[in-house]
């Protein structure tokens, strides 16, 4: 599945009233809604996503943060789904990312950065299966 990537509006974005600004950028850049929900990320739910930073320090607030409230997690398919997503997001880092990516326009800080989006065609895979059931997937 090389032109599918997976997303999370993450708690911030959410509670900041942005779901359908940042909807409406993902699909003005060519990216079809493969499947959508909104839900709550429990404790072990965040540690099992991001387990391969659970060394890095920042862990635990990271875990804090993701759990913190709701969040809307999509499966999105385009061309080049990952890297172009990675361009439409802009960086980690609200303050280093390209003007107009949805991080400028609507994250705070590198820790409440809006969204997340898959680093590799491998894991938008493990990461769409973890939110969403085959059947749930259109
Ligand atoms: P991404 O792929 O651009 O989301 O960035 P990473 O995979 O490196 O990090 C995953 C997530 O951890 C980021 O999106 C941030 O929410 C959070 N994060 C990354 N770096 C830091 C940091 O230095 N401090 C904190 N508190 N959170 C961070
Ligand atoms: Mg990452």
């Amino acid at each position: 599945m090389a032109n599918i990537t997976f997303t999370m509006i993450k708690p911030d974005a959410v509670a900041k009233g942005h779901i359908g600004d940042i909807l409406k950028d993902i699909t003005d850049a060519g990216f079809k809604i493969k499947a959508a929900k909104m839900t709550q990320l429990a404790k072990q739910d965040a540690e099992a996503f991001y387990a391969i930073h659970k060394e890095r320090p920042f862990f635990k607030d990271l875990v804090e943060f993701m759990t913190s409230g709701p969040i809307v997690a999509a499966v999105l398919e385009k061309d080049n789904a990952v890297a172009d997503f990675r361009t439409l997001i802009g960086a980690t880092n609200p303050a280093e990312a390209a003007e107009g990516t949805i991080r400028a326009k609507y994250a705070e800080s590198i820790d409440a950065n809006a969204v997340h989006g898959s680093d590799s065609d491998e894991n938008a895979a493990i990461e769409a299966a973890f939110h969403f059931a085959a059947k749930e997937i259109f």
